[in-house]
């Protein structure tokens, strides 16, 4: 038979106790909101303040500083189930904080929500009660700084083509390519565009070019886009007959590790009655079977 014998230990009217002028001021500024700490002769703050100097034992100065309110977690211990008496009824840590402006931790609760929410480094805040009496529970606990928000984005816009572009795609509409031709170095731009890149000066003559061409440089993409047939897909610039541009575009109809360059490969329209002035009316572009062109 085991004996045993539970007792109390409780003072029912409170244990009273007188702070002193150093931890009593440390109270009086945390009943008002404000957290203080104390300067040693040596020019360090101790935050809670002591009557003494640690490092050496010699009495602190009367000089108090203002610190944090926010702070550092330097290390902290897991609480997975509080217990009666404890600052909250969810788990949370116990966490030795560097408030900022201090050269000494304080040890305080942090709701943190999740031990995967903690780590060195933590940058709180203290949460104040609203009733303060001059306790350190007068901060309820420390909470993680705001650090990211979750905001949904939502943008609707219409894009004007100019008029230029808008030329252009009117071709595409019809299935075919409406390029231009630079009075002065006879380049030929694919899309159509109202000036030249390299003279500078306003363009005028339209051209149209075959929806053939060739491959001078490709790309294959292992991740997946919406307008690939495929993953791997192949994206690539090609030069189309008759222009002096590339432009990029989807290659497909061709398995992606037979791509090459100097390929020759021809524009695969959506069928007609499908056709919108955008670029999706081009599939892709896909080998026409021909031999590879010189570069
Ligand atoms: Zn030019």
């Amino acid at each position: 038979m085991t004996l045993e014998a539970r007792h109390v230990l409780e003072f029912p009217g409170g244990y009273t106790r007188t702070t002193g002028p150093v931890i009593g001021r440390f109270l009086t500024e945390l009943r008002d909101g404000r957290l203080v700490g104390v300067r040693t002769a040596g020019g360090r703050t101790l935050v809670p303040p002591l009557e003494y100097d640690p490092g050496t034992g010699d009495a602190v100065t009367g000089d108090f500083v203002e610190v944090g309110p926010a702070g550092t977690v330097e290390s902290w211990s897991w609480v997975h189930a509080p217990r009666a008496g404890h600052p909250l009824d969810r788990p949370f840590a116990w966490a030795l904080i560097r408030l900022d402006g201090a050269d000494t931790s304080l040890v305080h609760a942090v709701d943190a929500g999740d031990v995967k929410a903690m780590r060195p480094g933590l940058r709180v805040r203290p949460r104040w009660r609203a009733e303060r009496t001059g306790q350190i529970t007068d901060i309820e606990s420390f909470v993680p700084e705001v650090t990211r928000i979750v905001s949904p984005v939502r943008t609707e816009y219409v894009l004007k083509p100019g008029l230029a572009l808008a030329r252009f795609l009117e071709g595409v509409a019809a299935g075919v390519f409406v390029g231009c031709r630079c009075g002065s170095c006879h380049k030929v731009y694919v899309p159509y565009r109202l000036s030249c890149p390299e003279c500078g000066i306003a363009i005028t003559e339209e051209v149209e070019v075959p929806d053939t061409g060739t491959i001078t440089t490709f790309a294959i993409n292992n991740l997946p886009d919406p307008r690939a047939p495929e993953v791997p897909f192949v994206s690539a610039y090609v030069l189309l007959d008759g222009s002096d541009v590339p432009m990029i575009t989807l290659v497909g109809g061709v398995a992606a590790h037979e791509v090459r360059q100097g390929m020759r490969v021809r524009a695969v329209w959506v069928p007609e009655e499908e056709r919108t002035a955008s670029m999706a009316n081009i599939k892709w572009f896909a080998p026409t079977g021909e031999p590879d062109a010189e570069l």
